[in-house]
Formats: C-alpha cells, sequence, structure tokens
C-alpha cells in the first residue's frame, strides 16, 4: 500500500506491508530509495504505521542520504544491455544464414575484455559496448565468433569462412586494433 507523509518541507512516499510473520513494526530502505514499512498483520492500525514513520523521520532522510535514486543507480551496462542483445541477435540470425552454424546461448557481456568469443560449447558472447561501434565493426565480430562454431582457432580455414561474408575483414581488422574497449 502506497502512502505519502508530509512534515514541513519534507514529504516521504513509503509502502506499508502487512506481514502476518512479522513480529514488531520494521522500517527498511531499499538500495533503489524506496522506504517499506512492515508491520505485524491486523494488529496495528494504519495510524500506528504513520506515528511510527514520524518517530523515525530524521532517522530515515538520515539514511536515504546515503542512497542514489534509481535513475543514476541504473548503469550503463543495465540501460543497454538489452537493446544490445536484440541488435546483436538480430544479426546473429541473419549472418547465420550464410553459415549454418548450430549454437546454444547468446549472451551480453561487460567483463570481458574482448569483444567477442564463442566458447567449446557452442555459446556466444558479446560485449555489449559493440553497439557504440559502426555497424560493420558488429557485423565483423558477429561473424568472427560465428565462424569460431566452427573452426575453434584463427586458421586459414577460419579466415575463409569470415571472408564469405565479410570481403574486406582485414580492413575491419585493423579498425580495431585501433581501439580500446
Ligand atoms: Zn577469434
Amino acid at each position: 500500500m502506497r502512502k505519502h507523509i508530509k512534515i514541513g518541507e519534507r514529504s516521504l512516499d513509503y509502502t506499508l506491508n502487512f506481514n502476518s510473520r512479522a513480529r514488531n513494526l520494521k522500517i527498511s530502505i531499499k538500495r533503489t530509495g524506496e522506504v517499506r514499512l512492515t508491520m505485524p498483520k491486523v494488529f496495528f492500525a494504519e495510524r500506528t504505521a504513520e506515528k511510527f514513520i514520524i518517530a523515525q523521520w530524521d532517522w530515515i532522510f538520515d539514511q536515504l542520504k546515503n542512497v542514489q535514486p534509481k535513475e543514476v543507480k541504473l548503469g550503463e551496462f543495465e540501460k543497454y544491455k538489452e537493446i544490445a542483445r536484440a541488435k546483436i541477435e538480430k544479426k546473429v540470425e541473419e549472418f547465420n544464414k550464410i553459415y549454418c552454424h548450430n549454437y546454444a546461448r547468446i549472451s551480453i557481456k561487460r567483463t570481458s575484455s574482448r569483444w567477442g568469443s564463442c566458447s567449446s560449447k557452442g555459446n556466444l558472447n558479446f560485449h555489449y559496448k559493440l553497439i557504440f561501434m559502426t555497424e560493420e565493426m558488429m557485423n565483423y565480430v558477429v561473424v568472427h565468433e560465428l565462424c569460431h562454431l566452427k573452426e575453434l582457432n584463427h586458421s586459414k580455414n577460419f579466415w575463409e569462412l569470415v571472408e564469405v561474408a565479410i570481403p574486406d575483414y582485414k580492413r575491419i581488422v585493423k579498425d580495431f586494433k585501433k581501439m580500446r574497449i
């Protein structure tokens, strides 16, 4: 139950939860800045909840100073992960029409220092920052990993496979060498 309370200049939105197993009133402050008051079921009236909040008023605002609002907390990765996934999955599908290789899972990563990788189990991993690259660079990384499904090395056969979809891959490889993730 969403509640609102205002005292002087400061106002507070909080969530009131009734919990039959709770023994006492409890205030918790989430990392998102959400204030939650849990109350033992039925024993207490809503008025009690409000009194409890008022009693803890300064403490609550002290705690809130330490948490950042949700928008700020949301990192770049969280913001772009799904956009990257949608775009990359589409490209994998598209280019795999040429290769028809079997792959297991596509994952979007942020920790890797590589733009893409392919595991021996056939999982394809891509760095989310790929979406900040040019289309041809994205295409190249997708094709590179798709070709690793067949050739888990950088042999002559591997590069011949890459060349099928990206004839000028050498120029793009050079562009990548100038960049860091
Ligand atoms: Zn490779």
